[in-house]
């Protein structure tokens, strides 16, 4: 039996505690198995229960700030019928990463974005919408041939971003020698 060492005369047993943890200068509360002082209440965790503690705090900052939880990247990954290593090559990560975040370290918000777009359909669908609506596509109009879309504003060839397009205003040619770069058409 374990003495309380906070008021020196209770024992601490097995029990359901609350306690808070921070992380990145935010505090949490959080519920987890802990010990619980029989005379004056104090709870407090062993070391055993350090893990779970620590996973159980940076869960709920995950939660707070809309980033996947150890627990939701788990089960992304296995979705996938992924080890951690696979994962980790899929994501051009290393493994001790993937192993981290599972286990409760906080992954950044671009990896958090990466995870989505290569797990989620969802998330992937969204991500190409974005990417079509910005970036002209090279469309195949003849056997064989991939030719680049090219913009023509009344009687001025021009090049403009496609959102300033209507359907009446653009035509489609043959431009063998029309580049795409970042997202821009450039001669
Ligand atoms: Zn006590």
């Amino acid at each position: 039996m374990l003495t309380c060492f906070e008021c020196g005369e209770g024992t601490l047993t097995p029990n359901r505690v609350q306690l808070e943890g921070s992380r990145h200068g935010e505090t949490f509360t959080v519920e987890t198995d802990g010990l619980k002082c029989d005379q004056c209440g104090f709870e407090t965790i062993d070391s055993d229960q350090s893990a779970e503690f620590t996973q159980l705090v940076s869960d709920a900052y995950r939660k707070a700030h809309g980033l996947l939880t150890g627990e939701e990247i788990h089960s992304l990954r296995t979705q996938l019928g992924m080890t951690q290593q696979r994962f980790s090559e899929y994501l051009g990560t290393g493994v001790a990463s993937v192993k981290r975040w599972e286990a409760g370290q906080i992954q950044d918000r671009a990896m958090d974005q990466l995870i989505r777009l290569k797990t989620d359909p969802e998330a992937a669908r969204k991500n190409l919408k974005t990417v079509e609506q910005h970036v002209p596509e090279h469309i195949v109009v003849s056997e064989g041939e991939e030719v680049t879309l090219f913009f023509m504003m009344g009687e001025h060839s021009q090049y403009v971003h496609p959102h300033a397009m209507t359907v009446e205003t653009f035509s489609i040619v043959h431009r063998s020698d029309l580049t795409i770069a970042d997202g821009s058409i450039a001669a």
